[in-house]
């Protein structure tokens, strides 16, 4: 079994954006398989791809976990529907809910069901700024590059997001 370390994005545009990240979350400790090791700040972010919505807010949280990969994956989408998410036909359009693996250790796979790293955190500044804030020396394992690396050559007129400051 052992114990593994993973980076879960969750992002939310409708509702109580925040509780929605951090209710998520906790439902995931709460499954007593993953104990939550550190937490990025929480970032209001404009949306990408699908331009017409409402802002997000994203957090990326540093977890220990004792599920294997697709069992995560399985734990995650099982708390997106419980948040009430329902998939609508926009991709990437508005949700209550996105639970990501961002990484997990330093696997790589590529599956139909599951791609680890997630195929576009490189891209993300939704993403890249908040693992920064956790750790900015990560390396990725597929590109070889630090956080802090990827988060620097990213479009500065591209992807705005701001801190949201909150009691947590
Ligand atoms: P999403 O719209 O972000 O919730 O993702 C939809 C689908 O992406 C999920 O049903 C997963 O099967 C798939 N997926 C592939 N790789 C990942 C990953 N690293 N984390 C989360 N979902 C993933």
């Amino acid at each position: 079994m052992g114990v593994h370390t993973a980076y879960i994005g969750a992002g939310s545009n409708i509702g109580d954006k925040l509780l929605n990240c951090k209710n998520g979350i906790s439902a995931l400790t709460n499954t007593q398989n993953a104990v939550e090791k550190a937490w990025s700040r929480f970032y209001k972010t404009e949306p990408v791809d699908y331009k017409n919505q409402d802002w997000f807010i994203n957090v990326v949280v540093k977890v220990e976990t004792t599920l294997a990969p697709f069992e995560l994956l399985k734990t995650l989408k099982s708390i997106e529907r419980g948040a009430g998410r329902v998939d609508g036909s926009i991709r990437f359009g508005p949700r209550v809910l996105d639970l990501d693996i961002i990484l997990y250790d330093d696997l790589v796979t590529n599956s139909s069901k599951l791609i680890v790293p997630h195929p576009r955190m490189h891209k993300r500044r939704f993403v890249l700024r908040p693992i920064c804030d956790i750790d900015p020396t990560i390396v990725h394992p597929v590109l070889k590059k630090e956080m802090q690396a990827l988060l620097d050559v990213l479009d500065k007129n591209e992807q705005r997001i701001v801190e949201y400051r909150c009691d947590y």
